[in-house]
């Protein structure tokens, strides 16, 4: 079964379609997502109401709100959905689109630049200098070896990544504080 929705905005579903959300019109709004969604409890995430959002193309509500930034990627929509309807990958069409504007919650930001300058989504810079106060041997990470860096740089330096996540050759990690290893 198909639904469409005549005098819906068609700009956001077909940019939608084109990155990857191909089958968001079978979705028929039975909610199967949004049950086993470990977000949607406990965020403004909503994954079946983005999806009608998307189909009403109601563009400045989904992006504005930020909110499909909080989904863990984890694929239990796309697992539930009786439909097929691809909601996992309607998030992602959606994040590019949102990117594109330069629509970004600051802590992915912050994510997309650790792991360009560090290797890790979150700095451990932390632990590595309490481990050196311990005289604990030291810490082998993705980060120990600039050899690592610079391959995770060429590969991120072949996608768009550095211009959508404003990844800056400058960045300073300020994260040190919330390394909970005291
Ligand atoms: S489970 Fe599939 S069909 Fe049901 S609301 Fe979610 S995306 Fe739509
Ligand atoms: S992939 Fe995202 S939207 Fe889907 S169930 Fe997981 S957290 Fe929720």
């Amino acid at each position: 079964m198909k639904i469409v929705l005549n005098n819906a905005n068609k700009d956001l579903v077909n940019k939608v379609i084109e990155y990857g959300g191909e089958r968001v019109y079978e979705c028929f709004q039975c909610g199967m997502c949004a049950s086993g969604c470990p977000v949607a409890s406990d965020t403004d995430h909503k994954i079946k109401r983005t999806m009608h959002q998307v189909l009403l193309g109601l563009d400045e509500q989904i992006l504005d709100k930020k909110a499909i930034w909080l989904c863990t990627t984890c694929f239990m929509c796309l697992e539930r959905c009786p439909q097929n309807a691809g909601p996992t990958e309607v998030v992602f069409a959606l994040r590019r689109i949102s990117a594109e504007k330069g629509i970004i919650p600051e802590a992915q930001i912050e994510v997309a630049n650790n792991i360009y300058h560090l290797g890790h989504a979150v700095t451990v810079q932390k632990g590595i200098k309490l481990r050196d106060k311990v005289k604990a041997p030291p810490l082998s990470t993705a980060g120990s070896n600039k050899k690592y860096i610079d391959e995770i740089q060429k590969i991120i330096n072949l996608t768009n990544a550095v211009k959508l996540l404003k990844i800056k050759k400058d960045w300073k990690p300020k994260g040190d504080e919330v390394i909970a290893c005291d």
